[in-house]
């Protein structure tokens, strides 16, 4: 048999975290077992479907990398489908025309409210050897109805959850086509998970409550039942549903954001699984030891921190051209000037380990790329008797030495020896002069990167401002 699994999105806003997780499930369950993995949109609620919503969906797959088998197929696309096997179920007497309307059934649920009773269809309409129905109202169009089993129960071995059991006389015979003759959501999942050969579905635990009406449909189908998994929601780390007030939950505004698609799926994938203590793991390890027994049954928790350390963890790990590449729009957005600047992929490397976002980064980056403005009082305050004529000595020095760290290093060790003055002496100046920034990496790095021409022009356009005196 082979794994078949399935991402099955309803499009109706941005692929929030949960929806991401349930296909990164799907998909490394789909390539733990050398399975497909396809992607469904089930974009049959006409009113809140949207475009807009589907492109967000595929754009987050496509940025996370969760490259599906099969699809995308839409819903709305395999309407005859479904009219197909409804009218197959009414051929066959699994399914049944209702003429009640609306208000009858209203009616009908206030008197079984009145009476203490669970509220449910009361099989009017529901044909049985022997009972006379009733006449078929004129004018009037049908819903078509599931012939839900009256007795016994239904039950499933849920990978997460364990063995649930419902008891059939708790589950109404459910409306599968509407009025106007358009399939309803429950059954367009039952035929898609058929048609589409789905052998494991897993999915969010809100779906708990559909699994037993679909799986009754599907044995009216005579289909196979698939193995169902319902993973337990994501909450905040205050315990409540995530929702936008901890923190984003569309995927999308984490590329925005200036996070790594591999810094979210390996973040995702500890959010209800485990492998022992493991934090850090590719997505290849992550497909090689997925699988159900370590699916947690309890709700799991959004931590934005851990979040962010795992993406500074990525942001070391990744090439610095391709954060060069990421950072490079933002920072001429900023207004840098690349013209006579080091290198990019160089100052990524030498600023990388401290960014937790690409933004942290391009941020730090900037003032490698833009003409330095010291606060002049600052400066003053640090251009002392004592460092100025260190300052000059560095610069001459600078006209010399060969240009690489570790003489860059040596020169500035010989300067502090020869004039006399300890290292934040000449270093702060220095780095004012060159940077603007009192804080910046390691001197000697800054200087190596910035070059020659630029370290000598921007010392002597300092030269003649007054020292403090101090
Ligand atoms: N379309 C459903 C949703 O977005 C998922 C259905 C399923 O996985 O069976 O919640």
């Amino acid at each position: 048999m082979t794994v078949r699994t399935r991402f099955a999105p309803s499009p109706t806003g941005f692929l929030h975290l949960g929806g991401a997780r349930t296909a990164l499930f799907s998909w490394a369950y789909a390539r733990h077992c050398g399975g497909d993995f396809i992607l469904r949109i089930e974009d049959t609620d006409l009113e809140r479907s949207t475009p807009e919503a589907v492109q967000a969906i595929l754009d987050g797959m496509r940025w996370l990398g969760l490259q599906h088998d099969e699809g995308p197929f839409y819903q709305m696309q395999r309407m005859d489908r479904y009219r197909e096997i409804i009218h197959q179920m009414l051929a066959e007497g699994t399914a049944y025309y209702c003429y009640c309307l609306p208000e009858e059934l209203e009616a009908m649920r206030e008197r079984q409210r009145l009476a203490g009773e669970n509220p449910r269809y009361d099989g009017t309409w529901r044909p049985e050897p022997g009972k006379v129905l009733p006449p078929i109202p004129e004018g009037r169009s049908p819903v078509v109805r599931f012939k839900n089993p009256l007795d016994g129960a239904v039950s499933w071995d849920d990978s997460v959850k364990g063995l649930i059991t419902i008891a059939n006389r708790e589950l109404d015979d459910l409306i599968i086509a509407r009025q106007d003759g358009t399939p309803t959501y429950n059954f367009c999942v039952v035929v898609d998970d058929r048609d589409m050969r789905i052998t494991h579905v897993i999915r969010g635990d809100d779906h708990v409550n559909n699994t037993p009406r679909q799986i009754n449909i599907l044995t009216a189908l005579r289909a196979p039942i698939p193995q169902y998994a319902h993973v337990p929601m994501i909450l905040g780390d205050d315990g409540e549903k995530l929702s936008k007030r901890h923190g984003a939950v569309s995927v999308m505004a984490y590329p925005e954001q200036g996070y790594l698609p591999e810094a979210l799926l390996n973040y995702l994938a500890r959010l209800g699984w485990g492998h022992g203590d493991d934090e850090i793991f590719s997505m290849p390890q992550f497909c090689e030891w997925f699988d159900f027994a370590h699916l947690s049954r309890s709700a799991a928790q959004f931590n934005p921190d851990k979040l962010k350390w795992l993406n500074n963890h990525y942001i070391r790990q990744a090439d610095d051209t391709r954060l060069a590449d990421m950072i490079r729009p933002r920072l001429l957005q900023m207004g840098a000037r690349f013209e006579g600047a080091p290198a990019l992929p160089e100052v990524v490397a030498l600023l990388k380990e401290r960014a937790n976002t690409t933004h942290e980064l391009a941020d730090a980056a900037l003032l490698f790329y833009v003409q330095p403005e010291p606060d002049t009082v600052l400066l003053a305050k640090h251009l002392t008797d004592a460092s100025r004529p260190a300052l000059t000595a560095f610069a001459v020095a600078c006209r010399q030495v060969d240009w690489n760290r570790s003489a860059i290093s040596d020169a500035i060790k010989a300067v502090l020896a020869q004039q006399g003055v300890k290292m934040p002496q000449l270093a702060m100046p220095l780095r004012l002069i060159l940077t603007g920034q009192p804080h910046t990496p390691s001197i000697d790095a800054v200087v190596t990167l910035l070059g020659r021409e630029t370290v000598l022009a921007r010392l002597n356009s300092y030269a003649a401002m007054p020292s403090s005196g101090v």
